[in-house]
């Protein structure tokens, strides 16, 4: 697909011609990782950050916000909750907090890994080399890190460096990748400043990138933030600023999942925090993974990256009923086992590599 078509399908507004779009991507999903949806037990174990990021509510600026850390006792009773509740997966996340010392995580890795049969994924923010190393060696399989837009500059705008050291999420995927993590990336939509060019690049970026998942959700706005508070000052000319929208959402979705038909790709909470319908349409229009939230309540409120996250109040048992039930009515199954990457053998417990997933071989892209 060349950068001009993607931007017609990101402009398109005729649904008839977008049901066109949603048939392409259903295909390409069912052909690349078939009619199983994965369940991953999230579990967000600190909302401490060094960070800034102009748009996310966990930025160390934001001093409205009371801080906690999990203890290794509570991450490993939700993994073991996790793994009762049949999920293959637990994802480990937080903001980029060096209070959360890399030899503590690594033990707590070694536990669950001891404990119960999970893949683990971190999503932890630009954690060092050696951290990295650390608990990979420890069985961590996967990481998580999106790269949130691929325009260098936009980019640059949102994330301001470290003392002496710049904020550089594309490098850290390379790396990740080199040390035989199932590396995930992706991009948030509607970011003010964003162009539908942007995120055409964004597209072409997952294509490079030939990521084993990918995470895209609409931008929410946070008022404890530069983005939320002062949106029009960042916001691109009209006409060229993309919409944080439902259906945008979608679009990238669709074509996320047709330039990368293997990936594991899932339909997100910030979705689900737009429209009630959300994270079952982003399911039947190229998703195949959803994130049930397995913190316990009393921290869940207070990892609050944006306002009004969906399904914050539920509990573990009733998040995991109510998108069991969402995945059988659009007639798919419930995924058995880790549910890796179909390019597999980098993590253990992936699937085993199928042809379909060669590079190369790939049918839509
Ligand atoms: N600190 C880690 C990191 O940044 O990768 C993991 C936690 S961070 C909260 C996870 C993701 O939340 C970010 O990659 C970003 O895409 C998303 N996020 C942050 N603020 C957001 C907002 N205001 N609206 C939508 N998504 C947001
Ligand atoms: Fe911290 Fe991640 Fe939020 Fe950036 S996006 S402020 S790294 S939690």
């Amino acid at each position: 697909m060349k950068r001009t078509e993607i931007i017609a399908w990101l402009r398109e507004d005729d649904p008839r011609r977008l049901e066109g779009l949603w048939r392409l991507a259903e295909a390409a999903r069912q052909g690349g990782v078939g009619d199983e949806v994965h369940l991953r037990g999230l579990i967000e174990i600190s909302n401490h950050c060094v960070r800034d990021c102009f748009y996310c509510g966990l930025r160390k600026s934001n001093k409205g916000l009371r801080r906690y850390r999990m203890t290794a006792d509570e991450v490993a009773a939700g993994a073991r909750q996790a793994a009762a509740f049949g999920y293959g997966t637990v994802v480990l996340q937080s903001g980029e907090d060096y209070g959360m010392r890399a030899g503590w995580l690594e033990g707590v890795i070694r536990r669950i890994k001891r404990e119960t049969p999970l893949a683990v994924t971190l999503g932890l923010g630009e954690r060092p080399l050696a951290d990295l190393l650390l608990w990979r060696k420890a069985g961590a399989d996967r990481y998580l890190l999106r790269f949130e837009t691929s325009n260098r500059a936009l980019y640059d705008r949102l994330h301001p460096p470290l003392p002496g050291r710049r904020s550089d999420r594309l490098a850290m995927l390379k790396r990740l990748r080199k040390l035989g993590y199932e590396t995930g990336g992706g991009a948030m939509i509607g970011i003010p400043g964003q162009t539908y060019d942007d995120l055409a690049g964004d597209i072409e970026t997952f294509r490079e990138l030939d990521l084993d998942m990918i995470g895209v959700g609409p931008y929410l706005s946070h008022p404890a933030t530069p983005l939320g508070s002062e949106a029009a000052k960042f916001a691109a000319p009209a006409g060229e600023q993309v919409p944080a929208t439902e259906l945008m959402t979608y679009k990238m979705v669709a074509l996320a999942r047709l330039v990368c038909p293997c990936a594991n790709i899932p339909s997100t909470t910030a979705l689900a925090t737009l429209s009630r319908a959300g994270r079952a349409l982003g399911l039947a229009r190229g998703a195949n993974v959803v994130m049930p939230n397995l913190t316990p309540p009393e921290y869940r409120r207070l990892y609050e990256i944006y306002p009004g996250k969906a399904c914050l109040a539920e509990t573990a048992e009733a998040c995991r009923t109510c998108l069991e039930k969402q995945i059988l009515k659009l007639g798919r199954k419930i995924g058995s086992g880790p549910g890796g990457s179909p390019r597999g053998g980098k993590a253990k417990g992936a699937v085993p590599f199928s042809r379909f997933c060669e590079k190369g071989t790939v049918p839509f892209a």
